[in-house]
């Protein structure tokens, strides 16, 4: 009887044991868990010593309506020569992408030293990558381009983001995340972190004539400008948080700095102008980017001048990927990327991209 009795007692917790590990089992195929495989190791790419050419790009704002931009009288040559459609930048940011170019800092090439000359920097950035500088001119949305299918200026998005407010052609007010290089870049260094080495973005130069950012900031008398102001600040801090630069790119950008006929009196009141009006809203700089690519000549008075106003960096305008260094500031030529190379000189862009895939057909270019 007792026998019995055992048999039973291990009888049922046998059929308990099979009734949990049964009952467990069910639930777990219904929740379908599936147990994630460990995630792989990061891959170490080596940081080496990087000896050779250094990059530098500059683009205008975006043309997002080219009907617009390239049906408006006048300017419309200017757009064509100039700038690069919106259309065409997206091709080309994720070319420079996949041919391996690294955003860099500009000054990561530069060692200020405590007696007040500057020497080259040793880069380190991930082997196999191309260090690329990047910058951006005249990000003012000035009023004369308003209505010629441009931004009209740099917004912070519902996230706290940088956007772009833009009017359409159906003249409907929006605000967009790819109105202009901005907020394109920032959203393709989100998806791709490798473009961007130690969170370098690009340099935003600005001129102040007719307010920067899209805001007018110039014209102390007005109603507005307290407010206009402030909100040209709170983008600029955001810009800032988020790794962009800023350089000056003269105050004024008169014709007398492309024909290289500009006095030092003149220049010298064009930089305190800047000084006065744009530097309190960007911030200290030592980046020169010369207006039309002048940054004058070697040991020149003007160019004396501008080095002794704390320009350490001074950036000019050629395809040859020219960077010196003096006693006192670096110097370095950039590759204008807009329609005069894509239609007329193609060849010299081939190392960042192949013009003919990125073309706009609206340039109505055979
Ligand atoms: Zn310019």
């Amino acid at each position: 009887m007792k026998k019995i009795q055992h048999i039973r007692g291990i009888f049922l917790v046998i059929s308990i044991c099979i009734l949990y590990f049964g009952i467990n089992y069910a639930i777990s195929l219904k929740k379908n868990v599936v147990v994630p495989p460990p995630p792989p190791p990061p891959l170490e790419i080596p940081i080496v010593l990087y000896t050779g050419k250094i990059y530098h790009v500059f683009f205008h704002s975006l043309i997002i309506y080219p009907e617009l931009a390239f049906h408006s009288g006048g300017d419309s040559q200017g757009y064509q020569d100039y700038m690069v459609t919106k259309s065409e930048f997206e091709k080309i940011l994720p070319t420079l992408y996949a041919r391996n170019f690294i955003l860099i800092d500009a000054h990561s090439l530069v060692t200020e030293n405590p007696d007040g000359t500057v020497t080259k920097k040793d880069l380190y950035i991930p082997v196999g990558k191309k260090p690329l500088i990047l910058s951006l001119d005249d990000v003012n949305y000035y009023t004369t381009k308003r209505l010629h299918g441009f931004a009209n200026k740099l917004v912070l998005d519902a996230d706290g983001n940088i956007a772009t407010e833009v009017t359409t052609p159906e003249k409907q007010t929006v605000v967009t995340k790819n109105g202009d290089t901005i907020p394109i870049i920032d959203d393709f260094i989100k998806a791709h972190p490798d473009f961007s080495w130690k969170g370098a973005k690009g340099i935003i130069a600005v001129t102040g004539y007719q307010g920067i950012l899209g805001y007018d900031t110039e014209n102390r008398n007005a109603p507005k400008y307290a407010s206009e102001v402030e909100k040209a600040t709170t983008i600029v801090k955001r810009l800032k948080e988020t790794g962009w630069i800023f350089a000056s790119h003269s105050y004024s950008h008169e014709s007398p700095f492309r024909n290289d006929s500009i006095s030092l009196g003149e220049l010298t009141r064009d930089t305190e102008l800047w000084d006065k009006d744009v530097r309190p809203l960007v911030g200290d700089t030592d980046i020169f980017v010369g207006p039309f690519g002048q940054v004058f000549q070697p040991y020149e008075a003007r160019r004396n001048y501008l080095v002794s106003k704390g320009f350490k960096i001074l950036f000019g305008v050629g395809m040859d990927l020219y960077l010196g260094y003096f006693p006192k500031y670096m110097m370095m030529d950039r590759a204008n990327i807009d329609g005069i190379r894509i239609v007329k000189t193609p060849y010299l862009l081939t190392d960042y991209f192949n013009p003919q895939d990125v073309i706009d057909p609206a340039r109505g270019v055979k």
